[in-house]
């Protein structure tokens, strides 16, 4: 049976906001990047991991992960015990408490064919409990009302109807390498009212290739995001913004294309990275040519080059601090804090300018911390 399903919780997001993405993915070639790679293998030990927490049989993968390294084994501890307190504080709820780990779906009663495979599921009295891991560093997720784990919860509820009496669904993101956990409740009435009025009417479109492209930000997970028509017209719609004034852009002009830069420059990205794999592949395109970029020198021979150093009279190497991360791999989270604790300061990131809904605080750059005081702090 296949691993993915055509109507794939994780991507639901995109086939819910755009119901024609479904079948152009499907046709496009998929080749997983690095990335998922990556990602994929600490999904692998992290369910490693949790097993063998829970006292199960699991062998251990790490022989067999290409992109292993004391970073995805210290994050992977993190998760686990992440989902080891999850299901204690469950277990106080009192009676059984179920443990799915890696645990299959069945969300067919809303999405034809769909399945989805839950990183954790944990069921109790009262209450479900979808935990997903996110290993990527590029997009912040947040649990709130997210769709992926609403699939997951609601092929929860279904399996385990019978067997307990569930009110509450809780939906966390473990993402460690954002330092991101999110966490989300609803009821699940909520739950079952998005499925009927969102989720199911969106998937019959999109199962039978109908309904309408729509492109927004849930473009950078589609597979035809460089090429697709729809996408490349909305954005190009913003080229043809009239602003009053021709000499200046206003604040007010400003204001009003701010929030479409962000889809502007990822899809000028992808054309370019589209349109560079086609001319390497042979396509010529009208004005352009392919050439080399920069390159930075670089030694013939390491060894050779730090013989000929040390020769000379000069020392070759430098030695460097390991970074956070690698230091605390190598001490463990505890033995980290009580030896460099006090010696472990995060400072105020880079002044960005975010939409006003974004959870994060609002620099106040009318106190005598003024931005400029704090770009020289960084
Ligand atoms: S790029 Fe966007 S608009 Fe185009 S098919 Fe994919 S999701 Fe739909």
């Amino acid at each position: 049976m296949s691993k993915h399903a055509y109507l794939s919780a994780s991507a639901s997001a995109r086939w819910i906001a755009c119901t024609k993405s479904a079948k152009e993915c499907e046709n496009a070639a998929d080749t997983p990047s690095e990335y998922a790679k990556l990602g994929s293998e600490a999904h692998t030990l992290c369910e490693h991991l949790v097993l063998k927490a829970l006292g199960r049989d699991a062998a251990d993968p790490t022989g067999s992960l290409e992109h292993y390294d004391a970073e995805m084994q210290y994050h992977a501890e993190d998760y686990c015990g992440f989902v080891m307190t999850k299901i204690a504080e469950a277990k106080k709820i009192g009676g059984d408490v179920f443990v799915g780990v890696e645990q299959r779906l069945d969300l067919s009663r809303w999405v034809p064919d769909g399945f989805g495979t839950g990183d954790c599921v944990i069921a109790a009295d009262g209450l479900i409990h979808i935990i997903d891991f996110k290993y990527g560093t590029g997009v912040l997720v947040s649990a709130e009302r997210n769709s992926q784990l609403m699939c997951y919860a609601l092929g929860a509820v279904d399996t385990f109807d019978t067997l307990y009496r569930t009110d509450k669904i809780r939906l966390s993101i473990f993402q460690p390498r954002r330092e991101n956990i999110s966490s989300y409740e609803m009821s699940v009435s909520e739950l079952l009212t998005w499925a009927d009025e969102v989720l199911a009417p969106a998937a019959k479109l999109a199962y039978a290739g109908e309904g309408e492209y729509a492109a927004g930000e849930h473009c950078r997970f589609c597979a035809v995001k460089a090429f697709c028509k729809t996408r490349a017209e909305q954005n190009m719609e913003l080229a043809k913004y009239e602003f009053a004034d021709p000499a200046h852009l206003s604040d007010d002009d400003a204001a009003e294309i701010l929030p479409s830069l962000d889809n502007l420059v990822s899809w000028a990205n992808d054309v370019k990275d589209y349109a560079l794999k086609q001319a390497l592949a042979g396509t010529r395109y009208s004005g352009f040519k392919l050439a080399e970029g920069r390159s930075a020198r670089k030694y013939t021979d390491e060894t050779a080059a730090a013989k000929a150093v040390e020769a000379a009279g000069y020392e070759p190497y430098e030695k460097k601090l390991k970074g956070i991360t690698a230091m605390t791999s190598e001490l463990g989270k505890k033995r980290f804090n009580e030896i460099l604790g006090g010696l472990v300061y995060k400072p105020p990131g880079k002044p960005i300018l975010i939409p006003a809904d974004d959870k994060r605080p609002e620099i106040n750059i009318h106190t005598n911390d003024s931005i400029s005081d704090q770009e020289e702090k960084i």
